[in-house]
């Protein structure tokens, strides 16, 4: 399995400050990310209040900072982490099939955004997933919803289409959503409609930080960190809107810069 010093969870400016920070101490990162679509700053049209940069809009202003990630040696996976557990040693993430551990870990996965279904945290891992990667095989020839939240839905659709599943893709902004099922998933209900289905693939652009990583103290949706961007699990640290409110750029590329330096002091 692949070590490295340092894994970051998500790519946007905090992320991305924080790897930047690494590898100018010359440490081993892997940033992991979803879309960069995903991103809250990919969203913003112009940004006058980020020192330096007036006007600029959020996607030059993030393809900017991935050319530089990628010129500073850090390592970048696509993908969604779905779990992450603290180990002996470290850390070990799940990214889909693939696994990567670390010394140190940083999350910065944006603002918790999301609702949770009827039935959800019931039905999970009894015809609700998060990995179409991961658990579409299982479903086979049966009828599967995915719940398209993020920007890629559409390629996992396709994937779970090419081996044999037969699949429903629902855009469910604006729409009431249930999960029906006692012991396992036998419908989705969308506006008072049932769909049968075998799995539905709840496909959002993040995962709660509480459903990540287990005993990670959260208030109101933010993870509770010090200064230092220390949280309650040691060597976890937290940067950016993940940690509450300003949701700023330039908040968020300060507290990742701290969140490496924290990180460094422990490798
Ligand atoms: C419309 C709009 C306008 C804005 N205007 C301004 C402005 O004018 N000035 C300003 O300073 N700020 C503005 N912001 C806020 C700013 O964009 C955010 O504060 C900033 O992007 C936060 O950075 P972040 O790195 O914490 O999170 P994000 O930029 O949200 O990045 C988080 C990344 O983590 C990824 N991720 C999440 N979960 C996982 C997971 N489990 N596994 C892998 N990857 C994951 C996501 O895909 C995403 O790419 C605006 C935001 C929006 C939406």
């Amino acid at each position: 399995m692949p070590q490295y010093d340092t894994i970051i969870i998500g790519g946007g400016p905090a992320g991305i400050s924080a790897a930047l920070t690494l590898r100018a101490m010359e440490r081993s990162v892997i940033v992991i990310s979803g879309d960069s679509k995903d991103s809250g700053l990919y969203k913003a049209k112009r940004i006058d209040n980020y020192p330096g940069m007036p006007g600029v809009s959020g996607e030059a202003m993030l393809t900017a900072m991935y050319a530089q990630l990628s010129a500073s040696g850090a390592e970048l996976v696509r993908g969604i982490a779905l779990s992450a557990v603290k180990t002996k040693k470290g850390f070990m993430v799940s990214v889909g099939n693939d696994a990567y551990q670390s010394r140190t870990l940083i999350v910065a996965v944006g603002a918790a955004k999301g609702v949770v279904y009827e039935n959800e945290d019931k039905l999970l891992g009894r015809g609700v997933s998060y990995c179409a990667v991961c658990d579409g095989a299982l479903y086979k020839n049966k009828p599967v919803v995915v719940l398209a939240l993020r920007s890629d839905a559409e390629e996992e659709a396709e994937q779970l289409r090419r081996i044999g599943c037969d699949v429903t893709v629902i855009d469910p902004k604006g729409k009431k959503i249930a999960f029906i099922g006692d012991d396992k998933l036998t419908a989705v209900k969308v506006d008072g409609e049932e769909l049968a289905a075998a799995c539905v693939f709840v496909l959002r652009a993040a995962i709660a930080p509480a459903a990540l990583i287990s005993g990670l103290e959260i208030s109101d949706g933010a993870i509770i960190a010090d200064r230092l961007g220390r949280t309650s699990i040691e060597g976890l640290f937290a940067a950016g809107d993940c940690g509450g409110k300003p949701y700023q750029v330039a908040k968020a590329v300060g507290e990742g810069q701290i969140a490496a330096y924290s990180a460094n002091d422990l490798i």
